[in-house]
């Protein structure tokens, strides 16, 4: 498995690969691997002829009162995991070169961004948007694989390869969670043992809405007034936001037609988890 942390030198790689024909796939991340990780590069394997992941820690993407400082950082292990799912190349540059004194340019999408992680995070998905769209330039893969545990990210770069006419094909991949229900999450490991039980709630009350609308309950007011008590019966628990919402345009539904997306946020502590779920009713 090669590294590559010089930007140039990683276009200049993918470029020859292209040249010769050849199928890039990218999974781009934060690091820190966990099996939600492992799970797009097993997806990725299989899409072409070189899998590449990118490990950067995009600081455009942090608020100034988040935690880019102390966001769980450890390359060495991620170059074994990744290894051993057959990854190709780990790309993982610093971030003085991928923005370089002078960088100004940003994309915005304007409109699935305003809501959700939006409203907490304003500045988030400005940097989300703009750092896929460098990678994509730098990896030219022919596919991107994302989680949907990032359910609202995984719609805006949608978006912005629609409107902007990138030529890549973005994938989304099913949410991977621990044996108790927990999504998994690099920023896991902040939580305390006491933490950790109580940001079970959050599945768990996805769980049940999923059961409930199973059951034929399409009703938002009705779905909510059911799950709201497990989640105020929590004292370590704060509620950012609970959303029941169109799969694709994101926009919020009074109603379930026959599948929607219900999106929790949630701070436990100082650490702030999201996780979401797909309601079907028969
Ligand atoms: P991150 O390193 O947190 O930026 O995540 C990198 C990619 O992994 C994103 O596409 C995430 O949506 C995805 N991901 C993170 N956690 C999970 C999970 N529990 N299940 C599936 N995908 C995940």
């Amino acid at each position: 498995m090669q590294i590559v942390t010089d930007p140039a030198a990683m276009q200049q790689l993918a470029l020859t690969w292209r040249a010769r024909g050849e199928r890039i796939v990218l999974v781009p991340t934060m690091g820190y691997f966990h099996a939600g990780h492992l799970s797009l590069m097993e997806y990725g394997r299989t899409q072409g002829d070189h899998l590449v992941v990118s490990i950067f820690v995009n600081p455009t993407q942090f608020g100034p009162q988040e935690d880019l400082d102390r966001y769980p950082r450890d390359l060495d292990r991620d170059c074994e995991l990744a290894a051993q799912q057959g990854v190709d190349l780990i790309f993982a540059p610093a971030a003085g070169q991928m923005y370089p004194p002078g960088y100004q340019t940003f994309v915005e999408v304007t409109e699935v961004t305003q809501g959700l992680c939006g409203v907490s995070r304003p500045t988030h998905f400005r940097g989300v948007a703009t750092v896929v769209l460098k990678l994509f330039n730098l990896v030219q893969p022919q596919v991107a694989v994302f989680g949907e545990k990032d359910y609202q990210q995984l719609i805006t770069i949608q978006r912005l390869v629609a409107d902007l006419n990138v030529p890549v094909a973005v994938v989304g991949r099913p949410l991977v969670r621990e044996a108790d229900g927990l999504a998994l999450s690099s920023r896991n490991v902040y939580l305390s043992p006491a933490e950790r039980q109580a940001a079970l709630k959050l599945s768990q009350a996805l769980f049940r809405a999923r059961d409930l609308a199973a059951q034929g309950e399409r009703s938002r007011e009705r779905l909510f007034a059911a799950i709201t008590p497990l989640l105020q019966s929590e004292p370590r628990l704060r509620l950012d936001y609970l959303n029941l919402l169109d799969n694709q345009t994101l926009a919020e539904l009074p109603t379930i037609q026959h599948t929607a997306r219900l999106a929790i946020a949630a701070y436990v502590g100082q650490i702030r988890l999201i996780d979401n779920i797909l309601l079907e009713v028969p």
